[in-house]
């Protein structure tokens, strides 16, 4: 197929902004493709060799295009610079460029061979893959080869697109829709082909379906591992009732992990992650493959969940932006994946031995997964409970703000709660938790207890069990475990010093519903800092007086490195001061 009438499809795609009118001209140029290569057509409209989650991108440096310019057409590389400082358009200098040398030209352009798609797609792909030594000038000289036989009007979309800047705006759904209309004659197939492309996000591919077997083609996509699914997402309320009453007065609610979404493709030989927008994340998280590896008991499997960091030694959640660093990088992961694991968190299962998972209800996929996974200390399922019951849901709602996580996703558990791929409906609904406030203050508490450390810790304590002063009830009432802002010395030296205090049992004036590992005398204090309070149903500091059955918690507590020798544990914070700090912060925020 000539390249010329995909360049001319172009010119005409971009002189419009109306997307019915685009539609048209990709219809028109679909119908004029032939089979073989009606996939290439589709990935190079896009600006693209292969959908994203392949992971092979064209991206040329505009410094070598610029030398591909020059020796296609003649023109010195400084000219071209100083064109493309002018025009600031890759597309229009190649174009100009070789405009420029047909003027000079003596021979006749209509001679020379004309570009077909099957080379222009082979060029590129060559360009995309090479690297290593000499492959800079490979590239200049792959795409030069193709400067030679193109016209102007091809040199400006070769060029945009090898640089990765083609930008017609078509929207994946637009050609969608032009797919419908030019193999189905109506959009009649659109759902049909959307369907298709939600389990089966490869354009081309669906196309080439299409093209060579009609609208049966599309019927016969089926999810695949190593393809990821776009991922189902959930609408939003603003009130647990609303919700409770949207989902017919019973529901699954799941605590909202703040981490990354990971689809996992879990196979014989190799297992791939997906992001929520389908890029491929494999090598990011080799951690993650291991862990699902090990917990997963069937032959293929893909499954939705979310990764999350944890404090090695509290076994707290982090905030997300841990694992976001290692987003990008390809060295020095295992550094991180040591320092900062993160845990998969499952809540889904979308294809299991070979079987589509997704037209199954909820509560099925849900006892599929609890069956062929085993949870491990990196692997575990959503935590969650089914209710109908407001007031039990709102406590589960304030564990879920204490244990790290952003708040509740209800889960539909009629016989309709299929897994809809790539839509967000009331099937889930997403309940946040509408403040977010800051602890300003640091605080002081006390030391009652520890907990055996682990991973690099093993040894010394992990963390330490922190305690603010009840001066009615003279007790000291646990807020949190604290675990961070040590150096590696005082880690190494907490148990020697707290040695003296140590005691068997816990301390008659220490109120805790936490089993700790070490318990001591109460008395040394320790200035921390968190990010925030929040209402807890584990700890003691306050329970009962703002919510009942609820205490409070510090959300990620640090040592500020300031040991409060000067201070007996009676002068520690008090649990009305951490009362009045949390209605203060609530104030804060809904002002
Ligand atoms: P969205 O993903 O809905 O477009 P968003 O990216 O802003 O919006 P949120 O509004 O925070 O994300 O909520 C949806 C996300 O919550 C999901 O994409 C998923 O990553 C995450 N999530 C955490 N826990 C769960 C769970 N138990 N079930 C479903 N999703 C969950």
């Amino acid at each position: 197929m000539l390249y010329r009438i995909i360049a001319e499809t172009y010119l005409k795609i971009e002189g419009t902004t109306k997307r019915l009118e685009m539609t048209d001209y990709l219809v028109e140029l679909l119908r004029n493709t032939p089979k073989d290569v009606i996939d290439k057509v589709v990935y190079l409209t896009q600006g693209k060799l292969y959908p994203d989650y392949v992971g092979i991108e064209l991206g040329l440096a505009e410094k070598l295009a610029i030398k591909a310019i020059s020796q296609a057409s003649g023109i010195g590389e400084k000219k071209i610079v100083g064109m493309m400082q002018k025009h600031g358009d890759i597309g229009v200098v190649a174009e100009e460029a070789l405009k420029n040398k047909r003027q000079m030209s003596l021979f006749s352009f209509e001679s020379s061979q004309e570009l077909t798609v099957e080379k222009v797609y082979e060029n590129f792909e060559k360009i995309a893959r090479a690297e290593g030594a000499g492959s800079q000038d490979r590239k200049i000289k792959l795409l030069v080869e193709l400067l030679n036989s193109a016209t102007p009007l091809e040199a400006r979309y070769l060029l945009r697109t090898v640089v990765g800047k083609l930008r017609l705006g078509i929207a994946d759904m637009t050609i969608l829709d032009a797919l419908a209309i030019a193999f189905g004659g109506s959009k009649d197939l659109r759902d049909e082909v959307e369907r298709a492309y939600n389990i089966h996000p490869d354009l081309g591919y669906i196309a080439k379906m299409l093209a060579e077997k009609g609208p049966d083609g599309i019927r016969e996509v089926r999810i695949e591992l190593g393809i990821p699914i776009r991922a189902m997402l959930a609408e939003r309320l603003p009130s647990l009732e609303e919700i409770l009453e949207k989902m017919g007065g019973r529901a699954a609610f799941e605590y909202k992990y703040d981490g990354m979404r990971i689809q996992a493709h879990v196979g014989k030989e190799k297992t791939m992650l997906y992001s929520r927008r389908l890029e491929n994340i494999t090598s990011q998280f080799p951690d993650v493959i291991e862990a699902i590896g090990e917990a997963f008991r069937g032959e293929e499997g893909i499954f939705d969940g979310e990764a999350v960091p944890v404090d090695v030694n509290t076994g707290e959640m982090l905030p997300f932006q841990m694992v976001s660093h290692r987003r990008g990088r390809k060295y020095g992961i295992e550094k991180i994946m040591e320092e900062i694991p993160v845990v998969l968190f499952l809540f889904d299962v979308l294809y299991l031995n070979g079987e589509d998972m997704t037209s199954r209800p909820y509560p099925e996929r849900r006892a599929a997964l609890e069956k062929w996974i085993q949870q491990t200390d990196r692997v575990k399922f959503a935590h969650r409970i089914v209710s109908g019951d407001i007031e039990e849901i709102k406590k589960f709602f304030n564990r879920a703000i204490e244990d790290g996580c952003e708040g509740l996703v209800a889960k539909n558990i009629g016989e309709e709660s299929i897994y809809r791929a790539g839509a967000r409906e009331f099937l889930w609904i997403k309940y946040k938790r509408d403040y977010r406030a800051e602890m300003a203050d640091t605080i002081d508490l006390v030391v009652v207890g520890a907990f055996a450390g682990k991973g690099r810790r093993k040894g010394t304590y992990g963390a330490l069990l922190m305690a603010a002063y009840n001066p009615e009830k003279d007790r000291f009432e646990t807020v949190c475990k604290l675990g961070s802002g040590f150096t590696d010395e005082q880690l190494a030296n907490l148990p020697r010093m707290f040695e003296e205090l140590r005691i068997e049992k816990k301390h008659p004036r220490v109120w805790s519903e936490i089993e700790a590992d070490y318990w001591f005398v109460p008395k040394v204090v320790l200035e921390v800092i968190g990010a925030e309070i929040t209402l807890s149903p584990t700890h003691t500091c306050a329970r009962d007086i703002i919510e009942k059955g609820s205490g409070l918690a510090i959300r990620f507590p640090r040592f500020t490195g300031r040991w409060r020798d000067d201070k007996a544990p009676e002068e520690a914070t008090t649990v009305k001061e951490l009362v009045e700090m949390y209605r203060n912060q609530v104030k804060k925020v809904e002002k």
